[in-house]
């Protein structure tokens, strides 16, 4: 019925299974109290998060999805591909998702190299002191440059050494678009593509992304990610009205020193738009 499209949805979140700074129970609690009536964790590259989340939203009454945020290399750029209400058992899914954690070790090796031979020793460890779940990832040294005065804020280590092409950056080959799509839809579940104006695509590149993705049975695009420009909206409204993409909307929440990014104050996705949800609910 349509008055679900009225409920506050959050398909985009993070906890300290991967870059996230809430427990899986603390980030369901703190969506609950901010109005959040249906969550989906999406961890980068790892779903171990969801049985502790999906327990906490039960005792709460908060509806709770599967999600996980694939890393994703196209042609030069990284992409996330968010990945929505499919089988967390799924063996193939899983398998993948280990492998790109794998790539994150000798990554993170390299990237600690590469900061070694700018004078900033203990990067491994330092970034690996923050880890809580399977994942490392540049989150966590960037919270190592900043906690000990390499840079001023976490947003500088970013812009100074691991942000794309910067000093520390190390450019790795994750999985195809194809294939993140076909783990996705095989266990059961939706792609969806994650914050697409945060790529910095042209617009051709950005109709390029578009029309391969929906011809890999890609399901939706992020209409709605965190705090966006209202023209933001209305031009990826359009987008997923041309390429017949769903609409989804997501905080892309990870912590309260985040403040970028909050739960339970995005407006609503605009009338024009096929909601993700659609594809569960119908
Ligand atoms: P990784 O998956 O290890 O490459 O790390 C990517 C994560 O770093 C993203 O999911 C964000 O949480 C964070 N991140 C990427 N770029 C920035 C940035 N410019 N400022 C702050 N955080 C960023
Ligand atoms: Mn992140
Ligand atoms: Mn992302
Ligand atoms: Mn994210």
């Amino acid at each position: 019925m349509e008055s679900n499209r009225y409920k506050k949805y959050d398909l985009h979140s993070h906890s300290i299974a991967s870059d996230g700074e809430l427990t899986p129970a603390e980030l369901v609690g703190y969506a609950h109290s901010c109005g959040v009536e249906v969550l989906a964790l999406t961890d980068h590259d790892v779903t171990d998060g969801y049985d502790e989340a999906a327990v906490e939203a039960h005792k709460l009454g908060l509806e709770f999805i599967a999600g996980v945020e694939i890393s994703v290399t196209w042609g030069k750029h990284l992409l996330h591909i968010v990945g929505l209400n499919f089988d967390v058992e799924n063996a193939a899914l899983q398998a993948g998702l280990a492998d790109l954690r794998q790539q994150r070790t000798g990554r993170a090796e390299e990237m600690a190299n590469r900061l070694a031979k700018l004078g900033i020793e203990g990067a491994l460890e330092g970034a690996q002191a923050y880890v809580n779940g399977p994942i490392l990832s540049r989150t966590h040294f960037a919270r190592f440059l900043f906690e000990n005065g390499h840079v001023k804020t976490m947003q500088a280590a970013f812009d100074r050494y691991l942000g794309d092409g910067k000093k520390a950056y190390v450019a790795s080959e994750w999985t195809s678009l194809a294939q993140a799509v076909e783990w996705i839809t095989t266990a059961g579940g939706y792609a969806v593509i994650a914050h697409p104006a945060r790529y910095k695509l042209s617009a051709t590149k950005l109709r390029l992304l578009f029309d391969e993705f929906k011809q890999m049975g890609g399901a939706g695009l992020e209409v709605i990610s965190g705090r966006q420009d209202i023209k933001v909206t209305k031009n990826m409204t359009d987008y997923a009205k041309k390429y017949e993409l769903r609409a989804s909307i997501g905080s892309d929440y990870h912590g309260p020193s985040q403040a970028w990014s909050n739960m339970g104050q995005m407006p609503p996705l605009p009338e024009a738009c096929q909601p993700i949800w659609g594809l569960w609910q119908d």
